[in-house]
């Protein structure tokens, strides 16, 4: 058991693409482990193995409540292969202490990917769930791609940035995401129209 050092938004490793892993060897295991120790000693609900300069693909969730038993996940070579709906939500992230930022999200996805044994397993998150958007902001990593990159104001995200002295958006890296947004414009017009 060890804690690790997590490393901070600005550092190059974060945007890099992660491998895939090819066998599940001891240190893989420990590696794991260690993750998982590392999140929770930082509160955190997730935590993706390049966030500990570690490039593999690889991340672990627990959306378990503080009253609710441990409940940790490790995902080993996940894939998304289904997203749809659209939420918003204030994420934040290991690698920026203290930041949040509105970010969009597809409020549903089912992912595969395999547990610590190898064994292949999938994983439905639906309702914009905690769940739902812990996995897509790991998964992300993986690519490195960052909760700030999904960004709903980019005046805010560069507030919040400044703020909390992390280095200054990659406006390069901001995605597009129309089709989020639209289901996003469309449900606010159906709460509007319900009003
Ligand atoms: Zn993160």
């Amino acid at each position: 058991m060890a804690i690790l050092k997590i490393v901070k938004y600005g550092e190059e490793s974060l945007r890099q693409k992660s491998k895939e892993i090819t066998k599940i060897s001891k240190k893989i295991k420990v590696l794991a482990h260690d993750m998982i120790d590392t999140m929770y000693a930082n509160n955190g609900v997730g935590l993706a193995a390049p966030q500990v300069g570690e490039n593999i693909r690889m991340f672990v969730i627990d959306v378990s409540l503080d009253n609710e038993p441990f409940n940790p996940i490790v995902f080993i070579n996940p894939k998304i292969i289904k997203k749809e709906g659209a939420t918003h939500e204030k994420e934040g992230c290991l690698s920026f202490p203290n930041a949040f930022v509105d970010v969009r999200r597809y409020s549903y996805v089912k992912v595969k990917a395999t547990d610590l044994n190898g064994k292949p397993f999938v994983i439905e998150a639906k309702d914009g769930s905690l769940l739902a958007r812990a996995i897509q902001h790991e998964n992300d990593h993986l690519d490195g791609i960052l909760f700030i990159d999904h960004t709903r104001n980019i005046f805010e995200a560069i507030k919040v940035l400044e703020e909390n002295n992390l280095p200054k958006i990659q406006e390069d890296k901001l995605l597009e995401e129309k089709e989020i947004e639209d289901i996003l414009a469309q449900n606010k017009a159906d709460v509007d129209d319900k009003q």
